[in-house]
C-alpha cells in the first residue's frame, strides 16, 4: 500500500518495554487530575504492559487476582480510566486491549497490525490515512472522534516460519 510508505511509523507493542515509563505516565495524569492511581489500577496496567498479546478484561481479572477475587466488572471500570489516561487501546475485533507506550496527538488516527498467527499487535499512526479517513467521513457529514483501523494479517516473524 503506497499510501502508507511515507508518513507510517510502526511501533512494536509485542516487545518488551519499559513498564516504569508507563507507569510514571500515569502517575502524572493522576496527579494533574486529581485522582487517586489506585493499588488496582497499578496492577492491571503493570498485567497489561508486560503482556506481548492483547488481554481480555476476564485474562486481566485472572491474572490481577492476588489473595482476593477481582471481578471482570472493576477490571472494566479501570481499563475505562486508563483508556481515558490515554494509555491502554481497546482492539474492537478481539475485544482485548493493548497497553499504549506512545503519546497521541488528539484525533490521531491508529492503526493496529494485528497478527493472527502469533497475535501480537504492532501499533502505527499514519498522517495519510487519517487524512483519507476523514474525507470518506465528510462525505456523509460525518466527524470521526476515535478513529481505529485494524488489520488482521501476518507478522514479520511469523512469516519467516
Ligand atoms: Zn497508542
Ligand atoms: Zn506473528
Amino acid at each position: 500500500m503506497p499510501l502508507m510508505a511515507e508518513h507510517t511509523h510502526a511501533r512494536v507493542s509485542g516487545a518488551p518495554h519499559d513498564v516504569t515509563a508507563i507507569v510514571a505516565r500515569v502517575e502524572r495524569y493522576c496527579a494533574e487530575h486529581g485522582v487517586a492511581f489506585t493499588p488496582m489500577r497499578r496492577r492491571v496496567l503493570e498485567v497489561l504492559a508486560a503482556s506481548v498479546t492483547p488481554l481480555s478484561a476476564y485474562d486481566l481479572a485472572e491474572r490481577v487476582r492476588q489473595e482476593k477475587r477481582v471481578s471482570p466488572v472493576q477490571v472494566y471500570r479501570v481499563l475505562e480510566f486508563l483508556q481515558g489516561a490515554g494509555v491502554v487501546h481497546r482492539l474492537a475485533t478481539k475485544s482485548a486491549y493493548i497497553a499504549c507506550y506512545h503519546e497521541h496527538g488528539p484525533g490521531e488516527t491508529t492503526v493496529f497490525l494485528v497478527c493472527s498467527g502469533c497475535g501480537a499487535v504492532e501499533e502505527a499512526t499514519s498522517r495519510a490515512i487519517q487524512r483519507v479517513l476523514k474525507g470518506a467521513a465528510a462525505v456523509s457529514g460525518f466527524k470521526p472522534l476515535h478513529p481505529v483501523v485494524e488489520v488482521e494479517g501476518e507478522c514479520a516473524a511469523c512469516q519467516r516460519h
